[in-house]
């Protein structure tokens, strides 16, 4: 995991907004300072509207970046994510970033990384498979929803789907898919890397554990400045000697070790 050097604040213009699933948007900006430093796993700020409301950024991964441009998943659950989502080509924004600590993509023995994400958590991987592949590192996506409508595959290569509801894909949860996917693939070692809700990232953290498996997460929790200044964004981690520990998520995350979270 690897924390961020440069960060800048630019006021840019979204340049694209394309559907990606159930009240979920791709926007495109050009931010070409942001763009030549970002890694996978780095989150952008984002000042979602030019009047005074709502005041704080809102925190969004890089979902991809092409060139000068970055591009971030947004789904819409609440006033600033549906400012975005509503949004017009065109329209300002201030993007601070990339912040935050990166996914180890060249850190630790593995032969295949299991990219492993629910719901809104896919929005990082694109990012983080295109640093693999660059890399020629073996990956594969296991992507769960509790339905069809939730699954966020679109531009993503080597993908197993779940679904609760059994809509599509594997019939279940996805650490189940992950177990089904290590008991039948000759992967080698594995180095698992998740985003996805808490209760999904926790049980991952326990899957991921008792079995010795390596594991990086990406959580979230609520966030203001996202540069450590606000201490909005404290979460409770357990240290190597089982004990509890806080975290500015913002600073010291949000990329953890899986260990730090069972
Ligand atoms: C590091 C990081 C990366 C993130 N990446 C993405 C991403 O790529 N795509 C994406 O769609 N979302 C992402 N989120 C979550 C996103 O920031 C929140 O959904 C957003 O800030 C909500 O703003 P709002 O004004 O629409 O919601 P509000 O109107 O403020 O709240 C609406 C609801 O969303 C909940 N909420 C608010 N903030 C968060 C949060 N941080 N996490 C979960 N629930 C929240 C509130 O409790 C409330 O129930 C990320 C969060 C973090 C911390």
């Amino acid at each position: 995991m690897l924390q961020t050097s440069a960060i800048s604040d630019v006021r840019t213009r979204i340049s694209a907004i394309r559907p990606a699933g159930a009240d979920v948007s791709i926007l495109s900006m050009s931010c070409p300072e942001i763009a030549a430093s970002a890694r996978p796993g780095n989150f952008v700020n984002i000042k979602v509207s030019a009047a005074d409301q709502p005041l704080l950024r809102r925190p969004f991964c890089i979902h991809n970046v092409q060139s000068d441009t970055i591009d971030v998943m947004v789904k819409n659950v609440g006033r600033g994510t549906s400012l975005l989502c509503e949004a017009s080509c065109g329209e300002s924004l201030m993007v601070l970033g990339p912040l935050g600590n990166s996914f180890g993509v060249n850190t630790g023995n593995f032969d295949t990384a299991l990219l492993v994400s629910g719901g809104i958590g896919t929005a990082p991987m694109l990012f983080l498979e295109k640093s693999l592949a660059a890399e020629g590192i073996p990956f594969h996506h296991l992507v769960g929803g509790r339905s069809r409508s939730d699954l966020l595959t679109t531009r993503l290569s080597n993908v197993s789907v779940s679904t609760d509801d059994g809509s599509e894909g594997f019939h279940g949860n996805v650490v189940q898919l992950l177990e089904k996917h290590l008991a039948e693939r000759e992967d080698g070692r594995v180095k698992v890397f998740a985003c996805g809700p808490n209760a999904m990232l926790r049980a991952l953290a326990r899957f991921c554990h008792d079995r010795a498996i390596a594991c990086e997460l990406s959580l979230e929790s609520v966030m203001g400045c996202g540069v450590g200044i606000c201490y909005g964004c404290m979460v409770e981690l357990t240290n190597a000697n089982g004990e509890k520990e806080s975290i500015l998520l913002c600073r010291e995350g949000p990329v953890i070790d899986g260990n730090r979270f069972v």
